[in-house]
């Protein structure tokens, strides 16, 4: 699985999205919020749902759904990262 590729530039007005070397690592952190957050949410909906499932099910199930959201949490992060620090 190979990870998205993200144009250089905006198709229409420009705008030069890779400021420096590196300026998107600070999105690492933000991806990281947002699958830990849909694994609280996913966790929480699964222990409501159904209370007599074993942990160990729970978890896998947790371990599913933030493997799912992965690359859709790469991209996002990123639009999120620009959108905090866009100069
Ligand atoms: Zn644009």
């Amino acid at each position: 699985m190979q990870l998205p590729i993200m144009n250089d530039r905006c198709e229409k007005c420009n705008y030069k999205y890779d400021r420096e070397p590196g300026y998107f690592i600070g999105a690492m952190y933000i991806s990281y919020g947002l699958a830990i957050l849909q694994g609280i949410i996913t966790f929480l909906i699964i222990h409501l749902t159904f209370p007599a499932l074993s942990t160990i099910w729970k978890t896998l199930f947790v371990i599913l759904v933030i493997c799912v959201f992965g690359r859709k949490n790469y991209k996002l992060s990123r639009v999120i990262y620009i959108h905090i620090f866009p100069w």
